[in-house]
């Protein structure tokens, strides 16, 4: 076999090295290297006409064709280009590296693969991949199993087969308690409801009266039953439904409050796509917030829908994606990087509550998953449905312009009401009360009057922790992270003065640092005094509260919950996090502490963001039979965020925002790129910014703001700036980063798109 110089990349901070690998090894395989003597595994991007000197040889190949379905990889490349990252780096994000090939599987003609490689065959192996890809092929055992044992669970359901006349009494107890259990049942649950052994379900098994699937989606939602309710879809969604073209690529947002069926028209679309012998990739902002979703999912589609779950283990992850590369399920349900899922012959992708901001990554790489998943649908040739009650304001612009097909639902075919909202001065609680009020008099007799009907009452206040900074009266000096440019924050259970941003924590000081004074005042209420007080005003509420402390365990969200769900739970205090997923049959309150919290936040969205947040909070009030309630209390009653929030009225809310956005230049009339420097001194960031400002001055059509200080000038010890390029389109963008490559590793990060402006 002859060696050639090839250019490899790995998913670390370095440019593409050159390895001898075996002549003919496509791009987009996956080789195992060494480097600086430690393992590595890379991506095979081709021949190098210019190779230096003395070169190592690789250690292997991983895989015997490129692994990731053809659209896919040409994704990757266009993902890597715009965003200014290797492939490698994304790669990693689609393919795990325990995604192991299997060189023995055998080809059906005596042949393995081993032998092919063996022989340096790669253009026959080349070949093979494509028909596999295509499906033409099948290699039922292409990939390793054996270190999969444990991942999912096993779910035994009752078939079609009649039940004969005969069968043993073990065997009885088992249909009996699948009968009983509606059909399925999980396996371990089974064996101790019916009090029998594996062998027993091994047996009817054999006779085709049960079979054994393995459900690794069931892993987070074991607790939800699968929902088998099927609706008549009204005029409206009937409407959406045929409007979309199966088959060809265009983008269409689909507008309608939350429960206006949206979720219906998305199961009706997926039905009809795979009744054509095509995927679909459904993209959720949070998928352990959507037991509901899944069950409907589940009912609808039994056995068809892989998950990716973001909580679980790396195993039960490698089995899912295996799950896809081996074609077992069309249906594909996942989080961001779920845009990137190794699903071949997509037909439909939906990215519900598409204006989540947690769609874009805030690490490398900062990908997009709404805007990849755009750029799949043209790269496969199907539509993709944006589907919101509050879209960004992004795609709502594309929609007035045309650029995507507007699809909306004006109705709530549940019939359940959009709740009351009522606005509390907070101004006229200081100048009455002439006190800072946490709770205003209106907030507590409404959640006086909810508790005494037994009904539920939730309370958000973005902030977490007990006090948000403590300051010393005598010096006016507030305690700060030592490594931040931030303050720290007082948590009163764990008594620690915490710092949000490194993790630095320290017992609070008896007297002032700096001046030795002892009057030290903690300023600014979080979650966890808002509990505290709650507590003493309602001593025999059932109080729950959850943020980022209480629910650092896995799982810990989620059970909390479920908890509230059940009513087992009379307030609920908490941040954003309360925003979203379930729903609550007993909630009939929602206070907003408040509301004016993220407009301070120097960032052009921050109007957008309090938008979509108080009217998702809002809408969590009153969702099922119960009619709701809204206090939302805020020092800027006349702010047009707040108005519109009050209204639930979004179409308002984009009317008055989009034409400040156009006079200030910014999205969607105008495109950004972010690059952020981080360096041991300011001087050396600054210096670096002001070195890449000096290339980017000749490249047409961009204007560039900075360098300037970051908002948070300091994290964990390192100084930051950055530098803003705007353009009227992207396309200036694109050119600025050929101008101006940047060197993987070095001081300098880009962030295009850039959506988090506070940090
Ligand atoms: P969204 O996704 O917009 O929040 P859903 O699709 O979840 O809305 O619908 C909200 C509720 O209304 C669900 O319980 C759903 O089953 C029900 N629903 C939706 N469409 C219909 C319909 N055409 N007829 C009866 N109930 C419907
Ligand atoms: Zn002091
Ligand atoms: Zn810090």
């Amino acid at each position: 076999m002859t060696l050639i110089p090839t250019r490899i990349e790995l998913a670390r901070p370095l440019p593409p090295l050159t390895y001898l690998a075996p002549e003919g090894l496509p791009p987009g395989v996956r080789v195992r290297v060494k480097v600086r003597n430690s393992a590595a595994t890379g991506i095979v991007l081709g021949a190098d006409s210019a190779p230096p000197p003395k070169l190592k040889a690789i250690d292997s190949v991983m895989d015997p064709f490129p692994l990731l379905p053809p659209h896919l990889r040409e994704l990757l490349e266009f993902a890597g280009r715009y965003y200014g990252c290797g492939v490698a780096h994304l790669m990693a994000l689609c393919l795990p590296q325990g995604v192991l090939a299997d060189w023995e599987t055998d080809l059906g003609d005596g042949q393995k693969l081993s032998d092919l490689r063996d022989l340096g065959a790669w253009e026959r192996l080349r070949l093979l991949g494509e028909a596999w890809h295509r499906g033409e092929t099948r290699l039922p055992s292409l990939f390793h199993r054996r270190n999969m044992r444990g991942a999912g669970l096993t779910e035994v359901r009752r078939t079609d087969r009649p039940h004969p006349l005969k069968v043993s009494a073990l065997q009885a107890k088992v249909l009996a308690a699948l009968e009983e259990a509606g059909g399925a049942m999980l396996e371990a649950d089974l064996i101790q409801a019916a009090t029998v052994s594996a062998s027993v379900l091994g047996t009817l098994e054999r006779h085709g009266l049960v079979e054994r699937v393995k459900r690794l989606d069931l892993l987070a939602q074991r607790r939800e039953d699968v929902i088998h309710k099927r609706v008549e879809l009204n005029e409206e969604q009937l409407h959406a439904t045929d409007s979309v073209v199966l088959g060809t690529f265009a983008t269409y947002l689909l507008y309608g409050v939350t429960g206006s069926g949206k979720t219906e028209v998305y199961l009706e679309l997926a039905e009809r796509v795979l009744a054509a012998g095509k995927r679909v990739l459904w993209l959720v902002p949070e998928i352990g917030l959507t037991p509901r979703l899944l069950a409907r999912l589940e009912g609808r589609f039994p056995g068809l829908v892989a998950v990716g779950h973001a909580g679980l283990n790396a195993t039960e992850k490698q089995a899912d994606v295996m799950r896809l590369l081996q074609d077992e399920c069309p249906i594909f349900v996942g989080v961001r990087n779920a845009v990137l899922a190794p699903l071949r012959d997509v037909g439909l992708i939906l990215v519900d509550e598409e204006q989540e901001g947690s769609y874009k990554s805030e690490e490398h790489p900062r990908i997009h998953a709404r805007d990849l998943a755009i750029k799949r649908a043209q790269l496969e040739g199907c539509p993709v449905i944006l589907g919101s009650a509050t879209p960004s304001l992004e795609s709502w612009h594309a929609a007035q312009v045309g650029r995507y097909r507007l699809l909306r639902l004006r109705e709530r075919p549940a019939g359940s009401s959009l709740p009351k909202v009522e606005v509390v001065d907070l101004r006229d609680c200081y100048k009455t009360q002439r006190k800072k009020v946490i709770f205003s008099p209106l907030l507590l007799q409404a959640m006086g009057r909810t508790l005494e009907r037994g009904e539920q009452a939730m309370l958000l206040l973005n902030r977490r922790g007990f006090e948000n900074y403590w300051m010393c009266r005598a010096c006016g000096k507030t305690l700060e992270c030592p490594h931040c440019d931030i303050s720290l924050t007082y948590h009163k259970g764990a008594y620690r003065l915490r710092c949000h941003l490194c993790g630095f924590e320290t017992a609070p000081p008896e007297a002032c640092p700096s001046c030795q004074s002892e009057h030290l005042r903690g300023v600014g209420e979080g979650t966890e005094q808002i509990e505290d007080q709650l507590q003493a005003l309602f001593p025999h509420a059932r109080i729950l509260r959850l943020d980022r402390d209480t629910t650092s365990r896995r799982g810990a969200l989620e059970a909390g919950l479920l908890a509230a769900e059940h009513g087992e739970v009379d307030i609920l205090v908490g941040t954003q996090m309360l925003a979203k997923g379930h729903t609550f049959p007993k909630l009939t309150l929602v206070g907003i502490i408040n509301a004016d919290q993220g407009l301070k936040i120097a960032d052009f969205r921050a109007a957008e963001r309090t938008f979509h947040l108080l009217t998702q909070v809002a809408g969590r009030a009153g969702r099922a039979e119960l009619a709701g309630t809204v206090i939302l209390q805020t020092y800027s009653p006349d702010h047009p965020a707040i108005i519109h929030a009050v209204a639930q009225n979004f179409e308002g809310f984009a009317q008055e925002e989009l034409p400040y956005r156009e006079g200030m230049h910014y999205p969607p009339y105008a495109a950004l790129s972010l690059y952020r420097a981080e360096a041991d001194s300011p001087l050396e960031a600054m210096d670096a910014l002001k070195k890449l400002r000096s290339r980017l001055e000749t490249v047409p059509g961009v204007r560039i703001l900075g360098p300037l200080e970051a908002p948070v000038p300091r994290i964990k010890d390192r100084y930051r700036m950055q530098l803003l390029l705007k353009a009227s389109n992207r396309g200036p963008l694109s050119q600025a980063m050929q101008a101006a490559p940047l060197p993987p590793g070095g001081a300098i990060t880009l962030d295009r798109d850039p959506l988090n402006f506070g940090g």
